[in-house]
């Protein structure tokens, strides 16, 4: 049999990738969790039928949501991660030594579950002693917690249902005073072809609460476009002004020292959105 999952990405675009089998498929109060085996990216996590990670192409998101942010900080300490219930970034958080403890605020236990059961690659930090996992919602947690976090990381789905409100002013104002003095936050802002008028926005709001606010990309092949962008928020250190040659090893596949400075130059085309 010939099976098939096929994500509409746009109104007048899809992604096809060929099935083995259904390994997860639950329907909760927020979303529909299904974690498939496909041919071409291994297994797959979808939240009402879009694309969240897969097991091949997982690191590069993952990878650069965390370090662009934790290596433009002087020796973080307390990060917090909203949504990203699969784990990955919370993996990559734990890479940093400096780090005592990193919050996963993931509003679907259901997305936890799966990701433990079927995604262990990527889930595999939520074990860790420094991790810590609470199941409720991102916005209530950042109001409730007043300068507490070094970093915040907007892991989240796509501005509909319970993530909406992850894209608003109001949400920004609060992430400002959850952070530390100098902390910063990034969040992942879709792509910078089918979201044209979602990135502007978010960059001039972030930028109307923040002193500074900076949009990296990177390369996601089962991301709408394949290009993904990434906005910072920072109360202080600049990530255009790390010192490139100081940034440690790290055992990523993705993000490099010479990928910091390079995920930061924009193609013109991205720059004209937020300038
Ligand atoms: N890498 C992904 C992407 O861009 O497609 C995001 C993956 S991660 C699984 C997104 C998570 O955000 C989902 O599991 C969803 O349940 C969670 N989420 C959505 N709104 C939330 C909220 N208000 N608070 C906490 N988690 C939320």
């Amino acid at each position: 049999m010939d099976l098939w999952i096929t994500e509409y990405q746009t109104k007048n675009l899809s992604i096809g990738c060929r099935v083995v089998r259904t390994l997860y498929r639950e329907k909760t109060p927020y979303q529909e969790v299904m974690v498939v085996e496909t041919l071409q990216f291994g297994r797959m996590l979808l939240l009402d039928g879009i694309i969240q990670t897969t097991v091949e192409d997982e690191f590069v998101y993952h990878e650069m949501i965390t370090h662009v942010g934790l290596n433009t900080l002087k020796n973080p300490r307390r990060v917090l991660v909203i949504g990203g219930g699969d784990g990955g970034t919370v993996r990559e958080v734990l890479k940093h030594k400096s780090v005592e403890k990193v919050t996963l605020v993931e509003i679907d236990d259901k997305v936890i579950e799966a990701s433990r059961q079927f995604l262990p690659e990527i889930s595999c930090g939520l074990n860790d002693p420094r991790a810590e996992v609470l199941v409720a919602d991102g916005i209530k947690h950042v109001k409730d917690n007043k300068n507490t976090y070094d970093m915040i990381i907007v892991d989240s789905t796509d501005p509909i249902g319970p993530a909406v409100g992850l894209f608003g002013a109001e949400f920004y104002k609060d992430v400002y005073d959850a952070l530390t003095e100098n902390g910063l936050f990034v969040a992942q802002t879709e792509s910078p072809f089918f979201n044209r008028d979602l990135i502007p926005r978010v960059f001039a709001d972030i930028k109307s609460i923040f002193p500074m606010a900076r949009l990296f990309t990177a390369n996601v092949p089962t991301y709408p476009g394949g290009l993904w962008s990434f906005t910072m928020g920072t109360r202080k250190y600049d990530p255009l002004e790390v010192d490139i040659k100081s940034i440690p090893a790290m055992n990523t596949r993705y993000y490099s020292p010479e990928i910091h400075g390079a995920c930061l130059v924009l193609q013109p085309f991205v720059r004209e959105l937020v300038k």
